[in-house]
């Protein structure tokens, strides 16, 4: 049997052929991919895995594409895209959430339901699985703050991570950079009135109407330094505004980029690039992306 005759024999996993990325990717930019995978439950998803395992596939695990430039050129492999794996489950202070959950649906089951912790998160455009690999965190918040443990598929194998295990640093875990699929993850919360839950959430989602640019992006594209804000520095260089092509340093937000409907990926990577070597030889300083480029630029 070939890969493809494998793969269509999968139960509850949808296969497709030469997908373009542009529609999973915060930019909406990027190339193809030869296989796209969207399943339906987790062992699909797992069973998913272990075929692209076996006949070599190289894989990638797609939340919500909101921190991803996928290049022009596309992916040589498999995305496996999970949002259709989003059960929310709740008992008593526990929630358990499947890996494309997204977190602003975890968010308001939480505040329905009186349970607080994660509600200054809310607008971060996140599935579950995307938010704990980055370690999303917003107001002085990390999403890690609250997760309990997390089960993942490890060679194969379902494997549970204590929060501990998870790794977690500053946009930074254990999944980050490892063939490891979060499949699902348990948040121990803390009881709290959903009115005043309620009103924090609609309090950070005004501010961050108020100072993120509503166009196109991924989010912050560089890194804070320990010392420096990234946005503050390219601020402070003069450049807002700057524009390769269809992308542009926003004028709201200056750690923010921007696309057109014209954009390519080659014109964001150009303009981080730009944004590199202005901010190295104006201050000396190394920014390092936030965001993940995926395949060739
Ligand atoms: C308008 C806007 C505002 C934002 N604000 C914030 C903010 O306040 N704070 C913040 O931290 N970020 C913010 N971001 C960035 C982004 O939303 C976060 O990094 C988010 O966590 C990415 O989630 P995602 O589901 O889109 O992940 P994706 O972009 O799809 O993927 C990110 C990484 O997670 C991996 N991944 C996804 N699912 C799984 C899985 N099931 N198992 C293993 N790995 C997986 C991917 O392979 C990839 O490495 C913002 C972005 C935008 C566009």
């Amino acid at each position: 049997m070939c890969f493809e005759t494998e793969v269509s024999k999968i139960e509850n996993l949808k296969v497709l052929r030469n997908v373009s990325l542009k529609n999973y990717c915060g930019y909406g930019v990027g190339g193809n991919v030869n296989y796209f995978f969207i399943p339906n439950t987790i062992t699909a998803l797992i069973f998913g895995l272990k075929i692209c395992d076996t006949y070599n596939i190289p894989f990638f695990l797609l939340g919500n594409g909101t921190n991803l430039l996928f290049s022009d050129k596309g992916f040589n492999g498999a995305v496996i895209y999970t949002a259709k794996l989003n059960d929310i489950v709740i008992k008593n202070d526990i929630l358990q959430a499947e890996c494309g959950a997204n977190l602003n649906a975890v968010i308001n089951s939480c505040i329905h339901n009186g349970l607080g912790g994660l509600e200054k998160l809310a607008g971060i455009p996140a599935t579950v699985g995307g938010a704990i690999t980055m370690n999303a965190s917003a107001f002085g918040v990390n999403i890690s703050d609250y997760l309990q443990d997390v089960t993942a598929l490890v060679d194969g194998k379902e494997q549970n991570f204590t929060k501990k295990e998870c790794n977690f640093g500053y946009r930074n875990s254990i999944f980050l950079k490892n063939d490891i699929a979060i499949l699902s993850a348990r948040f121990k919360l803390r009881k709290e009135n959903p009115f005043d839950l309620d009103i924090t959430r609609k309090e950070c989602l005004s501010v961050r109407g108020a100072i993120q640019p509503k166009a196109r992006s991924c989010g912050s594209v560089f890194r804070n330094t320990k010392v420096y804000s990234a946005g503050k520095l390219i601020d402070e260089a003069g450049l807002k505004g700057l524009t390769v092509g269809g992308a542009q340093i926003s004028n709201i937000h200056a750690n923010f980029i921007i696309t057109k409907d014209n954009a390519t990926a080659l014109d964001v990577y150009l303009l981080i690039e730009k944004v590199k070597e202005t901010i190295k030889r104006v201050y000396n300083i190394e920014l390092k992306e936030e965001i993940q480029k995926i395949g060739d630029f």
